[in-house]
């Protein structure tokens, strides 16, 4: 069945901040290897439900399960070490350190935790450092410092240090925000390349973006799912449509 397939689901999420209810019964499941966009105008409790998934918010209500083991009782850090990575808006690459030291430290870390940090070295390594940074497009900056990279590319230095502990399922927050058309163009070449490799999980104002990457499409608004297909069944949704003008 499709819930014993999916590897992440939210059932009936409700979250309160004082009176205002921000996710409101939210229903939401995730594939194994999927890349979901997830949409809706302001406010509609797109950030609030990454944050719930990744423990940095707690929930009032409902459940959240990921590979078959409910985790909204775990602290953030414990549900980092479950195979969870997030990226958010404002990277937090090492600034002072070239390319290469930042990609070798996030190396040595698996889910958040630092594993074999002065142990890094060997040929298998170098040859994955290398790959990860070929992939990001970064190959050529490998020892620059990291304050010298563009904005687009500080982006995908981020991208790559998530990318180096091999989180099952990666959340992202607008990864194109403030980005150049080209730089853009760029990320959604990585994003289809990941596709299928990790479960991904973005949060996108971009529709020229979320078409190019996504399948499906989760809009909400209010704190609920709104509608679910694909960019072009979405998009001629007329609820969907009222939401955007309503906002
Ligand atoms: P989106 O990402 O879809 O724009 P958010 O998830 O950021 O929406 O926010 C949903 C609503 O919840 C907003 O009205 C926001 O002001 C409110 N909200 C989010 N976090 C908090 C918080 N920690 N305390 C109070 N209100 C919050």
């Amino acid at each position: 069945t499709g819930a014993a397939q999916s590897q992440l689901a939210l059932r009936d999420v409700t979250v309160s901040f004082g009176g205002f209810v921000a996710v409101a019964g939210l229903d939401l499941t995730v594939n194994r290897g999927e890349l979901r966009c997830l949409i809706g105008p302001n406010g509609a409790g797109k950030t609030t439900t990454l944050d719930l998934i990744c423990g940095r918010s707690r929930i009032s209500s409902g459940a959240i399960v990921f590979d078959g083991k409910e985790i909204h009782q775990l602290s953030e850090f414990e549900i980092a070490r479950t195979g969870i990575g997030r990226k958010f808006q404002v990277p937090s690459v090492f600034r002072e350190l070239s390319v290469r030291d930042n990609l070798e430290i996030g190396s040595s870390r698996q889910y958040g935790v630092l594993r074999n940090l002065g142990k890094f070295g060997g040929a298998a390594d170098r040859e994955r450092l290398e790959r990860l940074a070929e992939l990001v497009g970064l190959s050529d900056d490998l020892d620059k410092q990291a304050t010298q990279l563009s904005h687009g590319q500080t982006q995908w230095l981020e991208i790559a240090l998530i990318l180096a502990q091999d989180p099952p399922l990666i959340l992202m927050d607008e990864p194109t925000a403030g980005m150049t058309a080209h730089e853009t163009e760029k990320t959604a070449q990585l994003f289809n390349a990941l596709r299928g490799k990790h479960t991904l999980i973005v949060v996108e104002h971009d529709m020229g973006f979320v078409r190019d990457i996504a399948e499906t499409i989760s809009v909400m608004h209010q704190g609920k799912l709104l509608a679910q297909g694909t960019a072009d069944e979405v998009s001629d949704d007329p609820q969907v449509r009222e939401a955007y003008l309503g906002s």
